[in-house]
């Protein structure tokens, strides 16, 4: 399952979760962003420097890269053919140019069992008291990602879902609802 959308909808909590309770595994991203207060290397990211980051793609490391708010992000092979080859679920959370990248990809057991789904924002002004809220982020940060939103929500209608945020409980409740779903479709069963 592909998840997006502008940071600060709670996807990210919203992937955690689901993976808590067992139902999926959390494919951990490399990035070479700084980690933030409480981030686990290993746990959130793969905290790495550019030159690895860069020599990883030279060995054919990634599933899927690219380059979000000024910083570099890439879904490990590993985590997503291994896991789907052993009939585990695996959550990506990337952006939309990542996703693009998913889409493309020749590999058969991911374009069988491949969900999109975009969480949106119940607007702009509501994701950017979220992001400053959040305090993770410098004022310049955040000024970027509410930049960056306006371009990544229009990406939407190409996503098999759209999960317009509410409250938290509501959030998760249609989230998971969207993997049972998913689990039910008669083409993967068979
Ligand atoms: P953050 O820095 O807030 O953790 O993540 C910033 C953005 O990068 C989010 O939209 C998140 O979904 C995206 N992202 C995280 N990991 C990856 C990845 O492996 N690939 C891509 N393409 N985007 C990612």
């Amino acid at each position: 399952m592909v998840v997006s959308g502008p940071s600060g909808t709670g996807k990210t909590t919203l992937c955690r979760k689901l993976c808590e309770e067992g139902e999926a595994i959390f494919s951990v991203s490399c990035t070479t962003r700084a980690p933030r207060p409480g981030e686990v290397d290993g746990k959130d990211y793969f905290f790495l420097t550019e030159d690895d980051f860069v020599a990883r793609i030279g060995r054919g490391e990634f599933f899927e890269h690219a380059n979000v708010h000024g910083r570099r992000y890439g879904t490990l092979k590993s985590y997503v053919t291994d896991n789907l080859k052993r009939g585990i679920d695996v959550l990506m959370d990337i952006d939309v140019q990542g996703a693009v990248q998913v889409r493309a990809c020749d590999d058969a057991l991911v374009q069988r069992c491949l969900t999109q789904v975009f969480v949106l924002p119940p607007s702009l002004d509501e994701l950017n008291a979220r992001l400053s809220g959040r305090g993770t982020e410098s004022a310049e940060a955040v000024a970027l990602r509410m930049k960056n939103a306006a371009d990544e929500v229009e990406h939407w209608p190409r996503y098999d879902y759209a999960l317009v945020s509410g409250s938290r409980e509501e959030d998760y409740a249609r989230f998971k609802s969207i993997l049972v779903e998913q689990r039910m479709r008669v083409p993967l069963a068979v």
